[in-house]
């Protein structure tokens, strides 16, 4: 593999933010997305993403200045490349994060990538968010834009803390290990306990002019927006998991995951039972004995229900694979259409005598409006 360096175009002594540009420019060249059929481009995009995620750490970056890859390769406590993008994140993710990533301009990746060790600083936050969608966007997935207030990595100090022109430096009380061992003499001998270093929390660095941004936090509490990918099929309730873009951690530490509720509004015409998108329609008498064609809006647009003679109340149409399509699995569930037929309650008098005399035509008794049988019984009762 080529040097890193020159991999991404910058030179060795390009900062974080050169780095961090050089890397989100070419990406986007080669990016898989943008070159589906070109296996070398998905190569180069590997090796680039490689190099970036040892040039942004600044422990790895050191090694890598020190050994080369054999420095942060191979078994010898090298990149640990799935680690450092997050746990199973994938570069998929972290490229929605990106190119799908909407206004906030923040550093998704927070300080310089990469968890430290168990003496580095502590990972961020895990965020959440609710997210309201419409049934239509749940049903079909669509791109969101959520808004919320998260710590981001400091611009002004890139995350370290340290005021303009200053840097953190070596912690005298530990010597930069972050840890401090204690002796105690025993009864039962010497007893050795380390604990993290008070002096600097742990850090093994500390920050003696503090950035006046961030005051020495290594972060700050802005607004964000992200676009969230919400998938074709998701229920109300659903989480998504974005690993990643929570909180970043205080003095370059990664950030935490942030998890998206989605609550979906309801519909004023469909509700879903499993995959199934269900709805009603209502026919009158005489288009239920006689058919009809109606004109259904479905939620892919208006469609033609033929209605045949003789049709049934909650009789069921069902529309194959015009519901929703399934999450897991190909396909789509199906569009039923229940019926229900509308009696008449207000007759005018020639109606009145229409169904009159279809009534007799078949031999019904049926009773004088107000006088009949059915209000007979009626006033029996009440
Ligand atoms: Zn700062």
């Amino acid at each position: 593999m080529a040097d890193y360096y020159s991999l991404l175009g910058v030179d060795r002594s390009a900062s974080a933010e050169e780095i961090k540009r050089a890397y989100r420019k070419r990406a986007r060249d080669v990016h898989p997305d943008a070159n589906p059929d070109d296996p070398e481009a998905a190569e180069q995009f590997k090796e680039l993403s490689k190099a970036y995620a040892v040039l942004s750490d600044d422990q790895q970056r050191a090694r890598y200045d020190q050994f080369g890859e054999a420095g942060v390769g191979g078994a010898a406590g090298g990149a640990n490349f799935e680690d450092l993008f997050g746990n199973g994140g994938g570069l998929g993710d972290i490229f929605d994060a990106f190119f799908g990533g909407g206004g906030g301009g923040g550093n998704p990746f927070g300080g310089g990538g990469g968890r430290r060790g168990p003496s580095g600083p502590p990972r961020g936050q895990d965020m959440e968010v609710a997210v309201a969608i419409t049934f239509e966007q749940s049903v079909f997935g669509d791109q969101v834009p959520v808004d919320l207030k998260l710590p981001q990595t400091c611009d002004t100090c890139d995350g370290s803390g340290a005021g303009e022109g200053t840097k953190p430096v070596t912690c005298s009380e530990c010597s930069g290990s972050g840890q401090v061992r204690r002796v105690r003499q025993s009864v039962l001998g010497q007893m050795v306990s380390t604990s993290p270093c008070p002096r600097c929390g742990g850090l093994g660095e500390v920050v003696t002019t503090p950035c006046e941004s961030c005051r020495g936090e290594g972060r700050v509490t802005t607004d964000k927006t992200y676009t969230v990918d919400v998938p074709a099929g998701v229920v109300d309730g659903s989480t998504l998991r974005l690993t990643r873009r929570g909180a970043a951690g205080p003095r370059g530490g990664g950030p935490g995951d942030l998890y998206v509720h989605l609550r979906v509004r309801p519909h004023d015409r469909y509700h879903r039972e499993d995959d199934d998108l269900v709805t009603d329609v209502t026919i009158s008498i005489a288009q239920a004995a006689l058919g009809t064609t109606l004109e259904l809006e479905t939620l892919d647009g208006v469609e033609s229900l033929v209605v045949p003679a003789g049709t049934q109340p909650s009789h069921q149409f069902v529309l194959k694979n015009r519901g929703v399509p399934r999450l897991q699995g190909r396909g789509r569930g199906d569009l039923r259409v229940i019926v229900d037929v509308e009696v008449p309650t207000q007759l005018s008098t020639e109606e009145a005598e229409l169904l009159r005399t279809f009534a007799e035509g078949r031999g019904e008794s049926v009773g004088e409006a107000g006088t009949g049988l059915f209000s007979k019984i009626k006033s029996a009762f009440s």
